[in-house]
Formats: C-alpha cells, sequence, structure tokens
C-alpha cells in the first residue's frame, strides 16, 4: 500500500529531502532524477558533519550516511555508497576504495595500487556497486534501498581518460573499451549508479 504525505504539497511520503553528499555531479543527477514537487536541500544548507563510516557493507555506510543527514536536519534524507569489489582479493578495495592507497590517496595512487597487488593475478573478475538509500526520518525501519552493479574485468593498465577513481582499469563485460574509455552517457546508462538510480525511480513511482 502507498503511504501518502500528510500535507498536501506532494504525492509522496516527504516533500523535501536532504542530499547527504558535497559531490556536485551527484547532486546534479539526482535533481534530474527526482520529481520536481520534491523539494532538494544539498547538505551544505546545513553545514552537517560527516559520520565516520563504521559498516562493513555499502548499505550499511549508506544507511548510517542518511540516518546521520536526517537526525541532524529533522527532513528525510538521502545517501549512497558505491565502490569497486575485485573478486581475488575477497571483495577489496570495497567500502575503503576512495582511501585504498592511504587516507588522501589520488584516483591514480589507487589505481596504481590495485594493478600492483594483481600483478600475478590471472582472474580479474571485479564489479562496481552502488547502494542508494531514502529514509523518510532518522529511526525510519523501511528505508528505501536501491542497489546497482557493474560487471568487469580489471586491466593489466590504465586506458583512458574520462571518468574518475578506477575507471582507467575496468573493462565492462561485452565491451572493449575500458570505463575511462566511454562517453559520460554510456557510462551512466550501464553504471552501477545509473542501474541503482532506475531502481529508485520505479521504487519512487511507488511511494
Ligand atoms: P563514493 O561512493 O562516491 O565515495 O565512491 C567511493 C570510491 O569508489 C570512489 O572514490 C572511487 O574510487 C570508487 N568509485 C565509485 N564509483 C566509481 C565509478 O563509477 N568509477 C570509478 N570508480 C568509482
Amino acid at each position: 500500500m502507498n503511504s501518502r504525505s500528510n500535507d498536501n504539497t506532494s504525492n509522496y511520503s516527504f516533500s523535501e529531502l536532504v542530499i547527504a553528499s558535497s559531490n556536485s555531479h551527484k547532486l546534479a543527477e539526482l535533481r534530474m532524477l527526482l520529481p520536481d514537487e520534491i523539494r532538494l536541500h544539498d547538505q551544505s544548507e546545513f553545514d552537517l558533519q560527516t559520520p565516520e563510516e563504521t559498516g562493513l557493507t555499502f548499505l550499511e555506510n549508506a544507511l548510517l550516511k542518511a540516518r546521520f543527514a536526517s537526525r541532524a536536519t529533522g527532513l528525510a534524507a538521502l545517501a549512497d555508497d558505491s565502490g569497486l569489489a575485485v573478486a581475488c582479493l575477497n571483495g577489496a578495495p570495497g567500502i575503503y576504495s576512495s582511501r585504498y592507497a592511504g587516507e588522501k590517496a589520488s584516483d591514480l595512487e589507487n589505481c596504481d595500487k590495485l594493478l600492483e597487488r594483481m600483478s600475478l593475478e590471472k582472474h580479474r573478475h571485479a564489479h562496481f556497486h552502488c547502494s542508494i538509500v531514502i529514509v523518510r526520518h532518522w529511526q525510519d525501519p523501511d528505508p528505501i534501498i536501491a542497489q546497482g552493479r557493474w560487471h568487469g574485468e580489471i586491466t593489466t593498465q590504465k586506458q583512458g581518460s574520462n571518468g574518475f577513481g578506477y575507471d582507467p582499469l575496468f573493462l565492462p563485460d561485452q565491451l572493449s573499451q575500458t570505463a575511462a574509455q566511454l562517453d559520460a552517457v554510456t557510462k551512466a546508462d550501464l553504471s552501477h549508479r545509473g542501474r541503482a538510480l532506475t531502481q529508485l525511480k520505479a521504487w519512487l513511482v511507488n511511494e
């Protein structure tokens, strides 16, 4: 059964949403996707601290960030978490993807560390994962959860200059170009984030 707002400004169970991210690219993407009648707030409007990401999964960390933002603002909140999981490394770098080579590591340093770790590996399967969650209030027991995966292989050298993170090392299944050689629209269509966003959109139709 759909839950409906008890105010009359929105068809959704929330009419305002704080996005728990300071990444302007993600904010723009979400603004395009979410219905106009939901008023979006950038977390910078609230001077939010970032909570410690103590979860062991992408989903736990996304939930933790969303609950934290919701508690601090009193609004419904959306947060995401994503990263690369390499099969032969037991899912590393995983939730540590952005800091694989150290706390303030650059994308280049992270890629180089991964290449080095995998220098003798023949089995190079990996996937990107993205979890996006919305909590309607900070104690929401039934959050909206959307998740996407993008499967591929880790190459033996970096190729391409588009995108970010591990894109130059990620050769998506069925393609002959790395994620860093794809244009932004193609990547958004195929990627873990694109898939999670499509799922989120489907969820919101029923919200
Ligand atoms: P976040 O969830 O945006 O903080 O992403 C965590 C880290 O995962 C990024 O810093 C990247 O290293 C990696 N990552 C997530 N999504 C992608 C992607 O689409 N391409 C390449 N790397 C990604």
